[in-house]
């Protein structure tokens, strides 16, 4: 393809991807394609003479759109919501089309300070404390892929500082600490570096948060055993219901165990930091105390398309000790002389996407209010819909709502008495027929052997009569599955 070629074909894409956004509403939420409806359709080698890319970008509509689960649609309430705005739509265009793998500051510098600059106005943003920053000259953040891989250089880093505070510590000892409530990536950091993860008790009486007595306990315990705890994965927000570990208790606790490194896990509720009224429930003052490491991701309710998981550390020589290798290729004269940042020491691969533009496109187009407003909205959609759950005599809520997540289930009243088994399994069937449906999307999960249904709110284009809209369909197919469940 030509320069006038891709012009050409650029008009178009834009012009397409605007009436995708304009006629989103009217898509189903959830494809109808049947399992291999893609493989059957697509030859099975590519083709010999390359192709007109006209013919290309129809193929895209007629194949590939109509296989797409839609997250930005109004009435995708499932797992988190994942952000895309013009803004980052634009970052990711001018990122790829200049493609610096930018692990250097040499390789291009304007990515490297880039970063460097809107993990600092991100950390602001967010009130995160001044040791967080790169203008410390001690911390800094650095842009990851997720939330997921964050948390194995924060394993991998914890575990160097560790060995090197407690040289006489075997392998086989080392344990990650995680909770019921974690999610997977501590199981999987785990796996990764064949590490035992122990995952702490929860109760439903603290709300699934994590206790310090608990995290004592546990300590205590493992010292007797002979096992070395040497990181807490904490959670500002759980997974399944959007709990809040107990961070006053814990850093109380961690107090006397310096060498537990404690890194937040605040992927999804991380944003609400951006606005002062949230920041006392979001616990910003212990994790600006007792935080070696914080994590959230923009990608999800943050307004910056996927990927953006943005992580601070109090010491960015706990990264660069456990991931700086440099070969001979790799050296330049102001890595050696230590006067830049070279992120490829800061993350698990070497080349890495030119995130930060994205990030800075959307942090100057919305600034702060606007993103703090875009975070509220969310938070209000979620408090109207746990109002309706409240209010109404066949429903109840699980847990307190938490941010814009409300986890709720079927309770009705009636002259039956539902056993836990019963109310379980006339659950699964409500959520059986909610997740048979194209036009909403909602996921499930078990709270200490409760099954129950999570409503997320924070797609940018959902608005209140959508959450209305989600609320009619939910008490249609609860009443059908009450009958179901009654024959
Ligand atoms: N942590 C929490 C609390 C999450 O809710 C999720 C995903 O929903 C993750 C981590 C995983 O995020 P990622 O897909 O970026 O690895």
């Amino acid at each position: 393809m030509d320069i006038e070629a891709f012009r050409k074909a650029g008009y178009q894409a834009i012009d397409r991807i605007c009436d995708y956004y304009y006629l989103l509403q009217d898509r189903p939420v959830v494809p109808s394609v049947q399992p291999g409806y893609l493989l059957d359709a697509l030859p099975d080698s590519p083709p010999e003479e390359g192709e007109d890319f006209a013919a290309i970008a129809d193929d895209y509509q007629k194949y590939i759109l109509p296989g797409l689960t839609h997250w930005q649609h109004p009435s995708f309430f499932a797992y988190f919501p994942t952000a895309c705005t013009f803004e980052g739509i634009l970052g990711d265009l001018y990122s790829t089309s200049t493609a610096n793998p930018g692990f250097n500051w040499l390789a291009s510098p304007a990515c490297t300070e880039l970063e460097m600059v809107v993990m600092d106005w991100s950390a602001k943003l967010l009130g995160l404390g001044d040791h967080f920053l790169h203008s410390s000259g001690k911390g800094g953040g650095v842009i990851q892929t997720t939330a997921s891989e964050l948390a194995l250089v924060v394993v991998v880093a914890a575990r160097e500082r560790y060995m090197r505070m407690h040289s006489d510590t075997k392998a086989e000892s080392l344990v990650i600490y995680t909770t019921t409530q974690t999610h997977s990536l501590g199981v999987k950091a785990g796996l990764v570096f064949g590490i035992e993860c122990r995952a702490l008790e929860v109760r439903a009486e603290d709300a699934y948060a994590l206790r310090g007595a608990t995290l004592k306990n546990a300590l205590e315990e493992d010292q007797k055993r002979g096992k070395r705890p040497f990181i807490l994965i904490a959670t500002v927000g759980t997974t399944s219901s959007g709990a809040i570990d107990r961070l006053d208790e814990i850093g109380e606790v961690a107090k006397d165990h310096p060498s537990l490194w404690i890194h937040i896990d605040a992927a999804w509720a991380g944003v609400t930091l951006a606005c002062p009224e949230y920041r006392e429930v979001a616990q910003l003052d212990s994790i600006n105390a007792y935080a070696t490491s914080f994590g959230t991701n923009f990608h999800k309710w943050g307004l910056v398309n996927f990927d953006a998981a943005l992580l601070w550390v109090k010491d960015r020589k706990d990264l660069t000790d456990a991931l700086d290798v440099t070969p001979e290729f790799l050296r330049t004269k102001q890595g050696d002389a230590g006067t830049v940042v070279d992120f490829r020491n800061w993350h698990l691969g070497l080349g890495r996407r030119f995130r930060s533009l994205k990030v800075w496109f959307v942090l100057r187009s919305y600034g702060v209010e606007g993103f703090r407003n875009y975070i509220r909205q969310g938070i209000k959609l979620n408090e109207h819909f746990a109002s309706l759950v409240r209010a109404s005599p066949k429903f109840a809520l699980v847990t307190p709502p938490s941010f814009a997540l409300t986890v709720f289930r079927l309770t009705p009243s009636g002259p039956h008495t539902f056993t836990d088994s019963e109310l379980n399994d006339l659950n699964r069937t409500f959520y059986a027929r909610l997740s048979s449906r194209h036009d909403i999307l909602l996921t499930q999960t078990v709270l200490n052997g409760v099954f129950c249904i999570r409503f997320a709110v924070g797609a940018a284009r959902t608005q209140q009569e959508h959450v209305d809209r989600a609320w009619e369909i939910l008490q249609r197919e609860g009443a059908v599955a009450v009958q179901e469940f009654a024959q």
